[in-house]
């Protein structure tokens, strides 16, 4: 037996969620069936949340079978990035009614980066749709992308640890799971909209008016960790912002004209919080210094937020945090590995 097939059931204890056809069965020593064969390459394709945004799984390929998702808490990865640096596109979403939940993809990645040039096309040019629709005729909308719009939207804030604020949109029944992806630690539902045009056009409107950005970057989520801010002071943004928002709707004459007639755009203060959020192992957190995409490492998966990870190495109590996206596309060889020494910087002082 290879040393790599001998960590068998010990490497990666996961049970999936979306199992193979050809689940193996369990083997003498009575571990679970486990989808991930330890002998072959992992590529990480991307975290996934359920739709109360409570639980993880991580999205997993290996060879040209297809990918599947394993939970996230408790998944232990030893692993050596191929010399070779492989890197492969992770796929995407399925938009469309005739495809799939997700579309796995064999291209390489356009480089920099970790999705290839037919798949980003597809993806921008969604995005696109959705967000630039409202300049369009009904007519001239495509229908995959009509049958995304027609749908209550939830205009949001959310809050990261660190302080930073962002307004998003989201369909209804995909909020949670949407703050959930992001990473946010608090948000708020500001407004309810009918369609997912209205709700756009009042975002880019908060972005403008106000200044909120509509992304924030994987650094600042991890910097929250590390050094957060009181939760206190987190709400208060929240409250700022949100008094903000609904002042902007209600005095914008145009716009509330336009809205609450001929969409109902409904002014809420919903809030929502991380689950798990009041955990005692988001307390103490240590940076890890090196980079996940180089060299080899040994680390057990214990919380994600968004895909920001926490986890500990076998033997060890610190809990550190890296952003899980910088594997996403990479090729992992598993096994027994040297991990890199961790150059542990203390969070607190
Ligand atoms: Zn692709």
């Amino acid at each position: 037996m290879s040393p790599l097939a001998s960590l068998g059931g010990k490497l990666i204890q996961a049970m999936t969620s979306n199992p193979p056809t050809s689940s193996r069965t369990a083997d003498a020593s009575g571990s679970l069936p486990n989808p991930i064969d330890p002998a072959l390459p992992l590529q990480i394709v991307r975290v996934e949340w359920d739709s109360h945004g409570r639980a993880a799984e991580v999205r997993v390929r290996q060879g040209d079978k297809p990918s599947l998702t394993v939970p996230a808490e408790g998944l232990h990865l030893s692993y050596r990035i191929a010399a070779s640096g492989q890197v492969r596109c992770v796929g995407r979403p399925g938009f469309r009614a005739d495809e799939p939940g997700y579309v796995d993809c064999d291209n390489p990645p356009q480089r920099p980066g970790r999705i290839c040039a037919r798949c980003s096309i597809i993806e921008a040019g969604f995005a696109s749709s959705l967000h630039h629709a409202h300049n369009r005729s009904a007519n001239s909308i495509d229908r995959d992308v009509a049958s995304h719009l027609n749908r209550p939207n939830a205009l949001y804030l959310a809050g990261f640890r660190d302080g930073s604020i962002k307004v998003g949109t989201s369909t209804l029944p995909r909020r949670d799971r949407r703050w959930a992806e992001q990473g946010a630690w608090r948000a708020r539902q500001v407004a309810e909209a009918a369609d997912g045009i209205i709700v756009r056009e009042i975002e880019d409107a908060v972005t403008a008016t106000l200044g909120l950005t509509q992304s924030v970057s994987a650094v600042r989520k991890v910097a929250g960790h590390l050094k957060p801010i009181a939760e206190e002071a987190l709400e208060a943004t929240l409250d700022h912002w949100t008094e903000a928002v609904h002042r902007l709707l209600s005095a914008v004459p145009d716009l509330a004209a336009d809205v609450t007639a001929a969409t109902g755009i409904t002014p809420t203060d919903e809030s929502w919080s991380f689950p798990g959020g009041d955990e005692s192992v988001w307390h103490t957190l240590y940076a890890y210094s090196p980079p996940l995409s180089q060299a080899s490492h040994n680390l057990i998966i214990e919380r994600l937020c968004g895909r920001i990870a926490l986890f500990t190495k076998p033997g060890s109590q610190d809990v550190f945090v890296a952003d899980i996206g910088q594997l996403y596309g990479r090729v992992l060889e598993l096994g027994d590995v040297e991990p890199n020494d961790v150059l542990v910087q203390d969070s607190l002082f």
